[in-house]
């Protein structure tokens, strides 16, 4: 069997990732599986266990980087996150496609190590929407918010070494559009 694809899937906090990979993991022909990853963060309303991340202490993840059992990790905004490798390798063994929804220098650590790996950023119309997206979340605080914007605003000067870069301005247009590239790569 072939090895499914790894794609690195990243773009800034409120974007709309989440609503984009929902609406992909249920088309069945892409065959993705997605990697939940591991964290420091607190749990927000809602998120599950082992479904949204594997949520650990500090002690915990620091054991998972010292016994190499993440395939890349980084600190983002007073947490750490990562990758469990065994998964991602299990999943590819298997033919699945599997998605890493991470951020930027974690991305850039991904495809240090497998240069194949496709990879997509996703952009909002505008700053100004991004601020109105995160807020109409309410998931954090103001403080939050304020810090994921500014690391948002440094973040978008350094993905140009992303192969695609998809607006989301309209969630159907990027949805359609990020589908193509994922049939692409499997067609080639
Ligand atoms: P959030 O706290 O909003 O769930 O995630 C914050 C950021 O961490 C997002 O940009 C998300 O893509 C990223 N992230 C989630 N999991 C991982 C991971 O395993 N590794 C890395 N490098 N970033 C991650």
């Amino acid at each position: 069997m072939e090895k499914g694809l790894l794609i690195v899937f990243s773009g800034v906090s409120g974007v709309g990732k989440g609503t984009i990979l929902k609406e992909l993991m249920a088309m069945e022909d892409l065959n993705l599986a997605y990697s939940v990853s591991m964290t420091t963060r607190q749990p927000r309303e809602g998120e599950v266990e082992g479904v949204n991340y594997f949520f650990v202490s500090k002690k915990r993840f620091l054991e998972a980087v010292k016994k190499g059992e993440l395939l890349e990790h980084a600190r983002f905004v007073d947490n750490d996150y990562g990758t469990p490798k065994a998964y991602v390798e299990q999943m590819r063994e298997a033919g699945k496609n599997v998605v890493l929804e991470i951020e930027i220098r974690g991305a850039k650590q991904i495809l240090k190590k497998c240069p194949d790996a496709l990879s997509i950023y996703i952009v909002p119309p505008s700053m100004e929407e991004l601020e109105k997206r995160l807020k109409e979340r309410k998931s954090e605080d103001e403080q939050t918010i304020m810090k994921r914007i500014s690391k948002a605003k440094k973040e978008l000067k350094e993905i140009d070494f992303y192969e695609h870069i998809v607006c989301n301005d309209d969630l159907a247009t990027a949805v359609e559009e990020i589908r193509q590239i994922i049939l692409n790569e499997m067609n080639k």
